[in-house]
C-alpha cells in the first residue's frame, strides 16, 4: 500500500486521550496505519501520496453503530410517517417481504455511500429479514467498492405473528436454520485482526420478534467464535411493557437474564433503562448506540445519554433508519444527538449540564470504536488506522464560525465532507465517491423502491401545466 502524508491542516483534532487538537496539523501512515501525527513542520516531508489540506479541519472518520440499510428503499412511505414503532412496523413487514437479493445489494451500496459523503468511515447494518433467498453475502457485495469498514450484523426474527411474536409468519426464519447460516457466515467473513474491513456480528432483531431461547444460543455462538452480539432493548414505552407482560422483566433485566451483557454486547436505543441499569451496564461493559433522529421521528423518547456519559457507558452514535430516519448523514446525526441532549437537559426535564460539541463528536468517533470493539479506529493516533475526514473551512455554512472550527462541524448546518480516508486510501475525493457511478446507483435504487412498494412511478406536477414524467 504505501504511505501517506497529510499535511497542512487547519486544525486536525486527534480525539486522542488528551483531546490534543493541533493546528498546521497533519499526519503519517504506512500500510494504513498511522505512523505519526504533528504539525506540518514535524511530519516527514514526503510520501507515495500526498494530501494537502489546507484551510480544512481534519477529523477521525465517524462510525455508524446501528442501521438497516434495506430501508433506504422505504423512506417516507406515506403509511408509515405518522406512526410509532409497533405500528410503523406493520405497515413495512409485508413490503420488505417482497425484497430480493438485487435489492439488498443495490439498497447497501447506496446507504453506504451516503454515509461517507456525511464523515462515516466503518458502519454497522442491522439485517435481519431474509427474504426470497437474499442473504448477508448479499450486503457482503453491495459494501464491496465503498470502501466503507463493514460490520455486518446477521439478525433474525423467529416469533412470527401466530406465535405471539409482531411480524408476519412470512419473514421469520427457522431457529435452527438462523444459527447454521449465523456460523456459515462468520466462518466465511469475519475478519478478526487489526485493521479488518469486514466482521460479522450476530444480532437476533429485538425482544418481540425472537424466542428467548434464540437470544441464549445466539450469545453462546457468538462467544465461540469472539464475534459480538447486538440487538434492540429498550427503545419503546411498547416493548417495556411487552417485556414486563411477557417475561415480568424489564428490558435490561431480560437481557441480563439471558447473558446479553458485557463488553462484546451492545445494545440499540437504550430509551427505557433506568439509572440503576445504567450502572450494572457500566460495570458490565455493555454498549449502546445512541440513535437520536429515530427516537423523535418515531416518538419513541429521549435515551438518558449524558448520565451513560457520566457513568461511563460504551455509548456509540447510530443513524438508524431509514425508514425511521430517512437520512443516513452521520455530521446531521452527530448534530441531533447534541441538540436531542441539551433538550434533555432543560431544568423542567431531566436537567444538568450540556453536551458539548467535543463530547457528542467524542461519541461519534471514540464511543463508537469502542462500541463496536475497534481499539484500532476512533482516533488519530499513532497505531491506529488512518481513517479520517477533511471538510473545507471555505464555505457558506463555516461563514462567521471560524472562531472554532472544530465545533462548527457540529453547531452549523451539516455539511457533506470533501475528503475522507479509509485504512490510509481516499474513497471521498472533492466531494465524491470514489468508483462508484452515483447517478446509476440512484436510478436502481428508486426502480427497486418502486417495484417493492407497488407503485407506478411518480408523476412531476409542473405548476400550471399537465403532469409531466
Ligand atoms: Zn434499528
Amino acid at each position: 500500500m504505501g504511505s501517506l502524508l497529510v499535511r497542512n491542516a487547519q486544525v486536525l483534532a486527534t480525539m486522542d486521550d488528551g483531546d490534543t487538537e493541533i493546528l498546521d496539523g497533519g499526519l503519517f501512515a504506512v500500510d494504513g496505519f498511522i505512523a505519526a501525527v504533528g504539525t506540518t513542520d514535524e511530519l516527514p516531508h514526503d510520501a507515495d501520496e500526498v494530501f494537502d489540506a489546507k484551510g480544512h479541519v481534519v477529523l477521525p472518520g465517524l462510525i455508524n453503530t446501528h442501521h438497516h440499510f434495506y430501508q433506504t428503499l422505504t423512506r417516507a412511505i406515506p403509511g408509515a410517517q405518522d406512526v410509532g414503532l409497533f405500528d410503523w412496523l406493520r405497515t413495512l413487514y409485508p413490503i420488505w417481504a417482497r425484497m430480493t437479493p438485487d435489492d439488498v445489494r443495490i439498497a447497501t451500496r447506496l446507504a453506504l455511500c451516503e454515509l461517507a459523503l456525511s464523515g462515516c468511515t466503518t458502519s454497522s447494518d442491522h439485517q435481519y429479514l431474509f427474504p426470497n433467498g437474499s442473504r448477508l453475502d448479499d450486503q457482503i457485495d453491495g459494501a464491496s467498492g465503498v470502501g466503507v469498514r463493514f460490520h455486518a450484523a446477521r439478525g433474525s426474527m423467529s416469533l412470527g405473528e401466530s406465535a405471539g411474536g409482531l411480524p408476519p409468519d412470512s419473514v421469520v426464519e427457522e431457529e435452527q436454520a438462523i444459527l447454521a447460516d449465523t456460523q456459515r457466515v462468520i466462518e466465511a467473513f469475519h475478519d478478526p485482526a487489526p485493521g479488518a474491513m469486514t466482521r460479522i456480528v450476530v444480532a437476533p432483531c429485538s425482544p418481540f420478534s425472537v424466542t428467548p431461547e434464540i437470544m441464549e444460543a445466539s450469545a453462546e455462538l457468538a462467544r465461540i467464535h469472539g464475534v459480538h452480539l447486538h440487538t434492540h432493548v429498550a427503545e419503546t414505552y411498547d416493548e417495556e411493557r411487552f417485556c414486563i407482560e411477557t417475561f415480568g422483566r424489564r428490558p435490561v433485566e431480560l437481557m441480563e437474564d439471558l447473558g446479553w451483557v458485557g463488553n462484546d454486547v451492545w445494545y440499540a436505543h437504550g430509551i427505557f433503562i433506568d439509572e440503576a441499569e445504567i450502572d450494572r451496564m457500566a460495570a458490565a461493559g455493555t454498549g449502546v448506540a445512541h440513535c437520536p433522529s429515530s427516537n423523535m421521528r418515531l416518538a419513541s423518547g429521549i435515551a438518558p445519554v449524558r448520565s451513560y456519559v457520566d457513568a461511563g457507558v460504551r455509548l456509540g452514535l447510530g443513524v438508524d433508519g431509514s425508514a425511521s430516519n430517512d437520512g443516513s448523514h452521520m455530521i446531521a446525526e452527530t448534530r441531533q444527538a447534541m441538540l436531542l441532549a441539551r433538550l434533555d437537559a432543560a431544568p423542567s426535564l431531566r436537567g444538568g449540564p450540556l453536551l458539548t460539541a467535543r463530547e457528542t463528536l467524542r461519541i461519534a468517533t471514540r464511543g463508537s470504536a469502542a462500541v463496536l470493539g475497534r481499539p484500532d479506529l476512533g482516533a488519530l493516533e499513532v497505531g491506529r488506522c488512518a481513517d479520517f475526514i477533511a471538510i473545507s473551512l471555505d464555505r457558506l455554512e463555516y461563514a462567521g464560525a471560524l472562531h472554532d472550527p472544530v465545533a462548527a462541524v457540529v453547531f452549523a448546518a451539516p455539511v457533506r465532507v470533501d475528503h475522507s480516508y479509509v485504512h490510509g486510501r481516499p474513497i471521498v475525493k472533492d466531494g465524491a465517491i470514489v468508483g462508484v457511478d452515483v447517478p446509476e446507483l440512484i436510478a436502481n435504487h428508486n426502480e427497486s423502491a418502486i417495484r417493492l412498494v407497488g407503485g407506478a412511478p411518480p408523476q412531476l406536477r409542473v405548476p400550471n401545466g399537465p403532469a409531466s414524467g
